[in-house]
């Protein structure tokens, strides 16, 4: 079972910050598959959910997709859904801790990367936002909204804090954090430092292009991911 406990603010959310996402990743990863820090390879997203001890499902989550994926953590009859044949909503039952992906991802190659990205960031959900998810639906008074909604990756927020260089707040904290451990899991800093150091000299001042070549590849991310995980370890600038 991979979990790990760390503080939570008075809303339930966890007080981790970057720094701090990076050591909690580690660990994640170090109990489940030690081999993905040692030897650069990508992250079975589906074998840590299960290990995780959730379900992984597959519904077309809206009409137009803008929904890639959400995270259920209490039994409901009433998650609302597409229904392409119909074209309509309708509502299904889920139990908790089941981590749904839109349909569309799984059926075209060319959302591999998104869909991978996705799985990280629901992943991530589940590891850290039980807590808060719970707390939110009791003081709602109901179970059925207790789903943490994936709409956009904010990718360029990169250390978590807004323009004015304030910390971000409520559900925009969370999916920062959700976002930012889903690209630790997905692209481990110590793997990071082997393909780098595969990486000769030759390569000069273009080091970094084919460092991303290669996380692309190795990690099987998007090339906007790869850019985004190396500007945040500071790597190089985006
Ligand atoms: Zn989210």
């Amino acid at each position: 079972m991979v979990t790990c406990a760390s503080r939570l603010d008075s809303n339930g959310i966890p007080l981790l910050s970057k720094d701090q996402l990076e050591r909690h990743g580690e660990r994640i990863l170090h109990a489940f598959s030690p081999a993905v820090l040692e030897n650069p390879q990508p992250t079975d997203l589906d074998g840590l959910i299960r290990e995780m001890g959730f379900n992984q499902e597959y519904q077309y989550l809206s009409h137009n997709k803008v929904y890639l994926g959400l995270t259920v953590f209490n039994d409901t009859d009433m998650l609302p859904v597409y229904n392409p044949v119909l074209n309509r909503a309708e509502f299904i039952s889920v139990k908790k801790n089941t981590i749904i992906i839109e349909g569309t991802l799984a059926e075209n190659p060319a959302y591999e990367h998104r869909e991978r990205f996705t799985l990280g960031h629901e992943a991530a959900h589940g590891l850290i936002h039980a807590e808060y998810y719970k707390r939110k639906a009791e003081f709602a008074g109901y179970s059925d909204t207790s789903v943490g909604i994936y709409a956009k990756p904010s990718f360029p927020d990169l250390s978590g804090v807004d323009v004015n260089g304030k910390r971000l707040q409520g559900e925009a904290w969370l999916e920062w954090q959700a976002n930012y451990l889903a690209a630790v899991l997905l692209m481990p800093k110590a793997a990071i430092k082997k393909l780098r150091n595969q990486i000769g000299p030759e390569m000069g001042g273009y080091w970094h292009i084919e460092l991303i070549n290669k996380m692309i590849t190795v990690f099987n991310v998007s090339e906007q991911a790869a850019r985004v995980r190396l500007a945040s370890l500071e790597y190089l600038t985006i």
